[in-house]
């Protein structure tokens, strides 16, 4: 796996030999996200997902997650209430 400068944690990491997510978002993953934020993030996903209630089939809530994807990993634009209030507790 090549080593990225990770955007979320500031570490050098293994990163993606593809993106784990399709669009110009998996370019930037495979640019500059570890492995470990990137499992942290899909906890985080899960958690929004249960939390909201989501069915991810749908478009809206579809791109409520990118946009919450994106400010996780890339600190971009504004992430739900529930990242705020969580962050820290979640045991990895
Ligand atoms: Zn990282």
């Amino acid at each position: 796996m090549p080593d990225v400068t990770c955007a979320r944690c500031g570490n050098v990491r293994a990163g993606f030999e593809r993106p784990p997510f399709p669009g110009p978002i998996g370019q930037r993953i495979v640019a500059g996200t570890c492995q470990v934020c990137w499992g942290d993030w899909l906890k985080q996903q899960t958690m929004l997902i249960n939390h909201y209630g989501l069915n991810v089939m749908d478009p809206q809530a579809r791109s409520f997650l990118t946009k919450n994807m994106s400010a996780y990993l890339f600190g971009a634009g504004e992430q739900a209430e529930i990242d705020t209030t969580k962050q820290g507790t979640i045991s990895h």
